[in-house]
């Protein structure tokens, strides 16, 4: 026999089929395998398993409803594998950005809500653009969650999007396929050297590049393990990836042109910095909902 604690067995045969009590039992779990929103979790998994949305399984356990046992079985198996803290995102294949709900899995990085703000900044730039066809470019677009952001809530941009992950292109490219924005286009580049044919006539550049620093191991085990390292890691002091957007910028956007990059609490001077000594004008550091500096934007020269 396999040691296991009372709470264990109880997650693995639950005493009951009723949802409310599930719900208790699971976020309890979740809550001692050091889950930020144990119970935001435990009924996002609950309904994803159901098929039904989180009000639905809120007014379920109102109800005292119960689960039959096919579906309690596949709950408690995504139970174990999110108190292993595997992403919820990955469990339930979809992460919600803006009005979107983008499929995700290993090989791709999470989208996040903070980069809907960082996507907001990039809306807003394309709304006030002076052209009736503003282009955007999203580098390094992941599982397409900005460009796509871009494209369906600024209809008259034209929006490129690049990655040089296959993994992550892969996800990207179902994603795109879903959306189906008429006006958004997925390419397998290099942010370096991505779209030369849009030299100097894009109006919008926007990054969620990697930027955490190499020794600044994240702390969630849902990052450190499962988010791709390409996607986190830029380098030494993490801005390796910032230094290369700088230059392919000035490239890429018309003068008047705006750039915005997310980078990490700590580093909008240093993003500043950087975007200043390569020649950007106006540099300016944006929080985030948390009040937490979460990107810069400049204006090409
Ligand atoms: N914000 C990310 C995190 O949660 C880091 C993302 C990135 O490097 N682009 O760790």
């Amino acid at each position: 026999m396999c040691p296991s604690t009372p709470s264990d067995q109880h997650v693995h045969a639950p005493a009951t089929s009723r949802i409310d009590v599930i719900l208790g039992d699971v976020s309890a779990r979740f809550a001692r395998a050091g889950i930020l929103d144990p119970r935001v979790d435990a009924e996002l998994l609950v309904a994803h398993v159901l098929g039904v949305g989180r009000g639905e399984v809120q007014a379920a356990a109102i109800r005292a409803a119960e689960i039959d046992t096919v579906a309690l079985e596949r709950l408690m198996r995504l139970v174990e594998r999110r108190a292993a803290r595997e992403p919820l995102q990955h469990l339930t294949g979809v992460a919600p950005f803006r009005h979107l709900e983008l499929s995700v899995g290993p090989g791709v990085f999470v989208p996040r809500p903070e980069t809907e703000m960082v996507a907001q900044l990039a809306i807003d730039a394309l709304r006030v653009s002076a052209s009736p066809a503003p282009v955007a470019v999203d580098l390094g677009t992941g599982s397409g969650a900005i460009a796509l952001a871009m494209a369906t809530e600024v209809p008259h941009a034209r929006v490129h999007a690049a990655e040089n992950s296959v993994d992550a292109f892969i996800w990207a490219k179902e994603n795109f396929a879903r959306v189906n924005a008429p006006n958004a286009r997925l390419v397998f580049a290099d942010l370096a050297d991505a779209f030369a044919e849009l030299d100097r006539s894009v109006s919008v550049l926007v990054s969620n590049p990697p930027y955490v620093p190499t020794q600044a191991i994240p702390r969630d085990p849902e990052v450190r393990l499962y988010d791709p390292p390409e996607a986190l890691y830029g380098g030494e002091d993490g801005l390796d990836v910032v230094r290369v957007l700088a230059g392919v910028g000035l490239r890429l956007l018309h003068p008047g042109g705006t750039i915005i990059i997310e980078h990490a609490e700590l580093q909008g001077a240093p993003v500043r910095e950087v975007l200043t000594a390569a020649g950007w004008r106006s540099a300016a550091t944006h929080p985030d909902l948390t009040l937490r500096d979460r990107a810069t934007t400049a204006i090409r020269p």
